[in-house]
């Protein structure tokens, strides 16, 4: 029998993903604070309704929230989905939060009957749009065997990689390794345009050697037609680096680059562009490079 899936939060990645749970078959019921997102999904074959009935009626609620205030609210208020819970409900956060919420989140999820998963992705809109991201999943391996085929609708490798917590940790070392990238890239165009080198001659040239990458592909195309429409914004992205560090710091372990990284968030910010994609770090060594 086919499960039935509440999904909450239909934003840039939460729309083409429940697109792709619809399409694989499964009946989806979705909640979102702005109606129109909503109404997007309906159209699709989704059914709107709100958290405390889906917490009753759904096999599995995934969330794919902003951040960890915004799934703490919908887990934990009078109306939320714990007090509502139906026994062996399931729920799968895919927000991206650190690890504390997380496994607090989880904690709690126990004492109401809920089975909980920290379930983050990488691959952005283009691979949610594809059905082909990326998931690293924290929780207990029943639970993730259990959600398997509700994974498999949005994602391709999908792998457990430790206990409540595990996988939105893995996220934020996967953020540190996608921003630095960015910001590498940025320092490399930055200087060789400078020096009045072609870029995209410059790009055919390195993409297949040592430095082509994901982040090259997916970037410099975007860069080069001043296109810095997300994707993931500066704020999401600045969201993840903070809760790097704050992780970081929680272990004794100095990340130098990572806290450059958040400065130059921070400095963006100031400047008015969080809400460009994070491919607009380049706008910062522009900016300071004065070209
Ligand atoms: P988004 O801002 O496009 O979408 C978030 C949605 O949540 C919005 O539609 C908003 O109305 C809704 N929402 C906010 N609070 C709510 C609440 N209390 N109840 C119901 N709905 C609520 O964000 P996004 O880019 O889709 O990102 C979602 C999560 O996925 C974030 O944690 C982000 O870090 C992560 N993520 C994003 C990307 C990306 O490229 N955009 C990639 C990987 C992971």
């Amino acid at each position: 029998m086919s499960k039935k899936i509440g999904f909450i939060g239909l934003g840039i990645m939460g729309n083409p993903m429940t697109k792709n749970l619809l399409k694989a078959g499964f009946e989806v019921s979705v909640f979102d604070l702005n109606e129109e997102a909503i109404s997007r999904l309906v159209d699709q074959g989704a059914k709107k309704k709100n958290v405390a009935d889906m917490a009753k009626e759904m096999d599995v609620i995934i969330t794919m929230l902003p951040a960890a205030a915004h799934v703490r609210e919908t887990m934990v208020k009078k109306e939320g989905i714990f007090a509502h819970a139906r026994k062996g409900l399931i729920v799968i956060d895919m927000s991206s939060i650190g690890p504390k919420d997380a496994i607090e989140l989880a904690q709690q999820a126990k004492e109401y009957g809920v089975e909980m998963l920290d379930a983050p992705v990488s691959g952005g809109e283009p691979k949610a749009i594809d059905g082909t991201l990326s998931i690293m999943v924290g929780g207990e391996e029943d639970t993730f065997e259990k959600s398997l085929e509700v994974f498999k609708g949005v994602g391709k490798d999908v792998v457990l990689v430790g206990g409540h917590g595990s996988g939105v940790t893995a996220k934020l070392a996967n953020q540190i390794i996608v921003n630095l990238n960015i910001a590498a890239v940025s320092e490399a165009l930055v200087l060789a345009a400078k020096a009045g080198i072609d870029i995209e001659k410059m790009y055919q040239a390195i993409r297949g050697g040592l430095a082509g990458s994901t982040i090259l592909d997916a970037k410099v195309p975007l860069i080069l037609d001043r296109n810095f429409k997300p994707g993931g914004t500066i704020a999401i992205n600045m969201k993840d680096i903070t809760n790097v560090m704050e992780t970081a710091h929680d272990l004794d372990v100095p990340l130098p680059m990572s806290s450059q990284l958040l400065e130059i968030f921070h400095s963006l910010k100031a400047d008015g562009k969080v809400m460009n994609d994070h491919g607009g770090i380049v706008q910062y060594y522009e900016k300071i490079a004065n070209t």
